[in-house]
């Protein structure tokens, strides 16, 4: 038996286990995949000995995409870039890391038949979220991004980590405020929000309805439990086009399955296997 997991801290709500050991049942593989809550100090102790465990490959949520780099034989272009990787799989004693977050996004966008190549887009937010979706809309071609963020500092990170990578598109940093996002939001075709905030009752200034997008904006929420954020609800009544952060999920689930196994993941049983987990939390989502 393959024994795959995730590490993170804390560890609650994660859906990884449902979704990726329905996938290997239905591919017929004898695994399981396992929760690994481990604080900073004891991560830091099973990353040194990877070698020494059992793991034919795992993935990383918060707070370890980037803690768990040092420890890895080699990293993935992609993951390099990013300066986050999510996937680890192991070859022989060598542990080869991934991100498979940005094809994720990249993914659920293209399957609601949003064409991103030569589009302009916003992103609120500026942490690792946010740098993954960046990332996938400049690999797809996007025509300019704008960042916004409370500390724009960190918009300008992305800004400068990625301008060699990507010289055609423009990025521009504003601080995220009511006042900045109007008139960008006249402009734009997608609107993605990769800031927690649409969780709790919050409420922000894209929620104020004079800041409103025209219903021609394409809007993404990374958040998927609500099903409808507050900003989804308003931007569905506007006519616009909405999509939460469920395929994300799931479609970089889907290559990390992919990544492991060599073989396509069963998508239809992965999106399931959420969906049920997460009915079982009260989700109203499907
Ligand atoms: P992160 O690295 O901690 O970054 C959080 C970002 O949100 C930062 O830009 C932060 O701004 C901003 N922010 C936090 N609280 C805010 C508030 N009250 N008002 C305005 N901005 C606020 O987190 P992350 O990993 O990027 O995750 C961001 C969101 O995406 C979370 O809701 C997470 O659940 C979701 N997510 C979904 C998926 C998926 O598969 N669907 C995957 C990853 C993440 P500052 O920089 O100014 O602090």
């Amino acid at each position: 038996m393959k024994i795959y997991g995730i590490f993170g801290y804390p560890l609650e709500h994660t859906l990884s286990p449902a979704m990726q050991e329905a996938a290997f049942e239905k591919a017929g593989r004898d695994a399981v995949y396992l929760p690994f809550e481990l604080d900073p100090l004891h991560f830091r102790g099973v990353a040194r000995y990877l070698a020494r465990t059992p793991l034919s490959g795992f993935n990383l949520t918060i707070p370890y995409k980037e803690a768990v780099i040092p420890y890895l034989d080699w990293v993935d272009k992609d993951a390099r870039a990013i300066g986050a990787v999510n996937t680890v799989k192991r070859v022989g004693s060598r542990f080869l890391g991934y991100n498979t977050d940005w094809e994720g996004f990249v993914r659920g966008l293209e399957e609601e038949g949003f064409r991103i190549s030569g589009k302009k887009a916003a992103v609120l937010g500026a942490g690792g979220a946010a740098r993954a979706c960046v990332y996938g809309l400049m690999k797809r071609g996007v025509r300019g991004v704008k960042i916004l963020n409370r500390h724009p500092e960190r918009g300008r990170r992305i800004q400068r980590g990625f301008k060699r990578l990507f010289p055609g598109p423009s990025v521009e940093v504003f601080p995220l405020r009511s006042s900045f996002l109007r008139p960008i939001l006249e402009e734009v075709n997608l609107l993605v929000n990769a800031t927690p905030v649409g969780l709790g009752r919050e409420r922000h200034a894209w929620s104020d309805a004079s800041a409103f997008p025209r219903r021609e904006v394409f809007i993404c929420d990374l958040i998927y439990n609500p099903a409808e954020t507050l900003l989804l609800k308003q931007a569905r009544k506007r006519g616009c086009r909405t999509l939460n952060g469920l395929s994300m999920l799931l479609f970089q689930g889907a290559k990390a399955f992919e990544i492991w196994t060599g073989r396509r993941a069963p998508v239809a049983v992965m999106r399931q296997a959420l969906v049920k987990a997460l009915a079982r939390e009260g989700w109203k989502g499907e």
